[in-house]
């Protein structure tokens, strides 16, 4: 048995409790049980004296007759009838006990055998046509009788019996309840030892406490198996990311080491390099903050429409050399509380997409950017008519470093990723409509002022 295990605790408990329960149901038997026996054992004996005597005649001249009905041993109660001189008429006597020859009217006396029985006697005196006469009755007292003490005996010797019984079979019986716990634990540490996350605990099929603990696990090692695929990916990505600048700024510097007069341009790319990684460390940085709530914006008062009006104006003289053009509809007065530098770049990095991916073949197109208040919230579109996003991938290009198809150079697939962290942490939500050949619709809502 081990120490601490739940088995053995269980098996303690209750054999314990069946303990108490045999020695409460002991001491009932021998106080309440026994005291209830004599006294109902008095009880015969006073009613069969009393029966007794009904069958009593007196002839003459101190002679009783006793009709044939009388009855000398009758409900274990032995009987005896005596003249007035307490000399013995009939009777009939347990062996080994006679009462003695003192008589008192009424009274029951108790009498020990050596064989340590307990007898009790009731003497009465009954008048029968003015003429007295004694009946005795002698009965055992059954809570000291043999059979008794017997019993009595046996149920002593048998509680431990019982006890010992009871803890070796519930031992058994824990034990085979709790095996299926013990298979959950071992699937469990099997799974912890291999490190083989995609292996699940196999279910019994009863739907019972077992397999809500299996499912539990299940699901335990789902989220695990989840974030531990995520931050594979994430390094994976990262490091993929991280190497094309990197591999350019070692080919560089070698170069520019190498041709003093191409150290400038080398120096140039190198520079360019540094900064598309900074920008990348700084995205990750933007979303790391987000996973672990350090993100804390600000909550200022932001007129949105005379930020969208703005943002919009400043993104059109970009995008204008790219061939897209921008035109808004913004409701007037829609104010939000938030991080004025986060919604910047929320709707920057839409317009930004919408003019990198909402092009045409042609190389032009238009992005419209509208604002306007819907229930409680301020809702933000930016509309391209461009390619739009085809269905297997509509529902990934939030991902980290997903990239849809058609993806711009300098992009590393964090963009909406970030937007919805941003929007999220100002307590709105993004959405994205879009089909295939009618340009694609990205909203975002903020709760409204
Ligand atoms: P990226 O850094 O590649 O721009 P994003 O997270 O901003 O990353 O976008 C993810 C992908 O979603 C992009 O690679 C692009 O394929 C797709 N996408 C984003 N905006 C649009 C758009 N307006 N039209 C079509 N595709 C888009």
């Amino acid at each position: 048995m081990k120490r601490n295990s739940i088995i053995t605790k269980i098996t303690i408990w209750y054999t314990v409790f069946i303990l108490v329960i045999a020695v409460i149901l002991v001491t009932i038997v021998e106080f309440s049980w026994a005291d209830n026996a004599a006294d109902a054992a008095q009880t015969d004996l006073i009613d069969e004296v009393t029966d007794a005597s009904e069958h009593i005649v007196w002839v003459s001249d101190g002679f009783f007759l006793l009709d044939d009905e009388i009855e000398l041993y009758d409900d274990n109660v032995y009987i005896s009838i005596y003249d007035r001189n307490k000399k013995l008429i009939e009777g009939r006597f347990p062996a080994g006990v006679y009462g003695g020859s003192v008589f008192e009217d009424e009274n029951i006396s108790k009498v020990c055998t050596e064989d340590g029985e307990e007898w009790f006697i009731y003497d009465r005196m009954f008048m029968i046509d003015r003429n007295p006469v004694w009946v005795r009755g002698i009965i055992e007292n059954p809570a000291e009788s043999g059979s008794f003490a017997f019993i009595f005996r046996m149920v002593i010797i048998c509680i431990p019996l019982l006890v010992i019984a009871a803890a070796v079979g519930g031992y058994i019986i824990t034990k085979r309840a709790f095996a299926p716990v013990r298979e959950v634990t071992e699937a469990a540490r099997g799974i912890q030892k291999s490190g083989d996350l995609s292996r699940r605990i196999d279910r019994s099929g009863n739907n019972d406490e077992i397999d809500r603990l299996a499912d539990a696990f299940n699901g335990m090692f789902d989220s695990l198996e989840t974030t531990f695929n995520n931050q594979k990916q994430f390094i994976s990505d990262v490091s993929h990311e991280l190497r094309t600048p990197l591999a350019v700024m070692i080919s560089q510097s070698e170069y520019g080491m190498e041709d003093a007069e191409y150290s400038g341009r080398a120096l140039q790319a190198i520079n360019r390099s540094a900064k598309s990684m900074s920008s990348l460390v700084s995205r990750l940085l933007t979303l790391s903050r987000s996973d672990s709530g350090r993100l804390n914006p600000e909550r200022e008062d932001i007129d949105l429409s005379e930020l969208c009006e703005l943002t919009a104006e400043q993104q059109n003289v970009i995008a204008k050399e790219k061939g897209v053009s921008i035109v808004t509809d913004i409701q007037e007065g829609v104010h939000i509380t938030g991080d004025y530098a986060m919604v910047i770049r929320i709707l920057v990095n839409l317009i930004d997409n919408a003019v990198k991916y909402g092009k045409n073949p042609d190389g032009t197109g238009n992005v419209k950017l509208s604002l306007a208040t819907s229930g409680c919230f301020a809702r933000v579109d930016v509309a391209d008519d461009g390619p739009g996003i085809s269905e297997e991938h509509i529902d990934k290009i939030w991902d980290r470093f997903y990239q849809a198809g058609r993806s711009s150079n300098d992009s590393a697939g964090l963009g909406l990723s970030i937007v919805k962290s941003l929007t999220e942490v100002h307590g709105g939500k993004c959405d994205v409509k879009s089909k295939p050949g009618s340009g694609s619709v990205f909203s975002v809502w903020f709760p409204k002022n």
